[in-house]
């Protein structure tokens, strides 16, 4: 084999998306405090850090872990990992020694970058499993970023084929343990590649970049998504609504989770002259609340786009960009991505509208759970589906409902209770913002459906009015037995809702 033919089968992720740069000089990332950093800068500066991890003692295969905060250097060592054939393994940055000593033992990477002020009890970890350490700062100063100043540009990228690894992320484990989801190169680059044609992603588009990039929405969808369109990307430590509708004067598109598109339209600047420069808003990671979706069009003209998808998968399915974006839909599967709803119990497939277990089978599906072979053999179906753990319905058009995670799907006097009905339901009154239906332990039932609810401030809502605009709505079976009213949800960084927490919370509000 020659050397071109070598060349044109490496299926490196880093090989793919730098693959024909035409233009070294067009521009890749702009940072909040004006640094402007063009594609053939991030080459070259995936190329030293590269070289400062190969000198290391990283190979191809080993895991390189990072708990960093957010910074171009961030996205450059996720780069040079890739490059360098390693796996790349992000770290919430906000897990704590306790919890960073479960990842690292288990992932035992051969390298661990973190954040100067960690780097005393995360050095103590690392050696243990006899891993070395770098720092690198919320500048993106420290250890790494210095030896990477002293080294050459210069690296051949790994060979890799399309199944091997290129990234490990923990999915966030609100029930035991968290596991390592193992992606491949082709299940980044094959889905980065199908949104930037679904979404009509162009070098003339400019992101709005404000999510965090230890997770699959802002480091595969946001940041591959951008690069292999040779678009640019304006590079945000953290969500700040005011600075956002101000960069809207000349950026195209945003990626957010819902809490930003609820916080962002607290903005009395938030309007259609302040949007008008945008083409595409995108939400997801949870669920947009169809109130959300149709004050947001009211406000600025644009119908946001909700797609679907999670660590294991990455992206599912996605809201159509011509046709109809349906509120409190997640569209149809995306090209090559095969969904289907089937039975929790027998693994039979279901017809249209009928609730179930949402499955998905495609090359964005993850190669399994990191040394955890049979958690990995439970959770796909002999004929490769990967059952989600969602639960939701596909309707007579084509488009995917999520009704809730299985884990909390409320069972109450044995009957199957799907808490996004009834939200929905009591989302729909005035005066409340949001609520979340959970099932807490009923010495009667089984379960009880318990509701938690957000208000507007001075709304005259409570438990009794709530009931009563429920009564004849819903089946009795569905009624909640206690309606709570709250200052705010908990939520996680990426606008989740943490029922888990909630369940704890009202655990013993049945008990005799
Ligand atoms: P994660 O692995 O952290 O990305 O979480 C994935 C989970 O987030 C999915 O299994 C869904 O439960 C939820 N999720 C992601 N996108 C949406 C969406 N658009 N609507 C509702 N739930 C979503």
């Amino acid at each position: 084999m020659n050397a071109a033919q070598k060349t044109i089968m490496n299926a490196n992720l880093f090989f793919r998306l730098f693959e024909g740069l035409d233009d070294p000089s067009r521009l890749a990332i702009e940072t909040a405090d004006g640094q402007h950093i063009s594609y053939g800068d991030l080459m070259a500066r995936a190329g030293q850090t590269a070289n400062v991890l190969v000198s290391r003692g990283v190979k191809p295969g080993d895991r390189v872990a990072a708990q960093t905060e957010k910074s171009v250097a961030g996205l450059v060592l996720y780069l040079a990992t890739i490059r360098a054939g390693a796996v790349y393994l992000p770290l919430n940055t906000a897990y704590t020694l306790n919890e960073l000593e479960y990842f690292i033992g288990d992932a035992e990477p051969s390298l661990v970058v973190c954040d100067p002020a960690k780097a005393e009890g995360i050095g103590a970890i690392a050696a243990r499993i006899g891993a070395a350490v770098e720092t690198l700062d919320a500048n993106g100063q420290g250890s790494l970023t210095q030896a990477a100043a002293t080294v050459t540009a210069e690296f051949e990228t790994i060979d890799r084929a399309d199944d091997d690894l290129a990234a490990i992320l923990y999915t966030s484990g609100t029930t035991g343990r968290s596991k390592g989801a193992m992606l491949t190169h082709d299940n980044l680059a094959s889905n980065s590649l199908s949104l930037v044609d679904y979404w009509r992603f162009t070098d003339k588009d400019v992101l709005i970049h404000a999510l965090p990039i230890y997770h699959t929405h802002g480091l595969f969808v946001a940041s591959n998504v951008t690069l292999f369109a040779r678009a640019s990307m304006i590079f945000l430590p953290k969500f700040d609504p005011d600075l956002i509708i101000k960069l809207m004067a000349r950026a195209t598109v945003m990626m957010g989770v819902p809490t930003f598109y609820t916080r962002l339209l607290q903005s009395p600047a938030l309007t259609k002259e302040s949007t008008k420069h945008m083409r595409l808003f995108v939400s997801g990671s949870a669920p947009l609340l169809a109130v959300t979706h149709r004050e947001w069009l009211a406000r600025t003209g644009h119908a946001v786009l909700e797609r679907y998808g999670m660590t294991e998968t990455n992206m599912n399915t996605s809201n159509p960009y011509d046709g109809d974006r349906v509120p409190g839909a997640v569209g149809h599967a995306l090209p090559g991505v095969t969904v289907r709803v089937t039975d929790p119990e027998t693994g039979k497939p279901l017809g249209p509208e009928d609730i179930g277990m949402i499955e998905v089978k495609g090359p964005n599906v993850f190669k399994g759970y990191w040394r955890m072979p049979e958690k990995t053999k439970a959770e796909f179906r002999d004929d490769g589906f990967f059952i989600t753990g969602d639960l939701g319905k596909i309707d007579a058009k084509g488009y995917v409902h999520i009704l809730g995670r299985g884990k909390d799907l409320v069972i109450s006097g044995g009957f199957n209770v799907y808490p996004k009905e009834i939200e929905s339901e009591i989302d729909a009154m005035p005066g409340v913002i949001e609520s979340a239906v959970i099932g807490v332990p009923h010495a009667d039932f089984g379960e009880g459906v318990t509701a938690v609810l957000v208000c507007d401030k001075g709304a005259a809502v409570d438990e009794a009015s709530v009931l009563k605009a429920l009564d004849g709505r819903l089946a009795k079976f569905k009624m909640p037995k206690r309606v709570i009213v709250v200052e705010e949800l908990p939520r996680n960084a990426m606008g989740k809702v943490q029922k888990n927490i909630l369940r704890d919370t009202y655990a013993k509000i049945y008990a005799k």
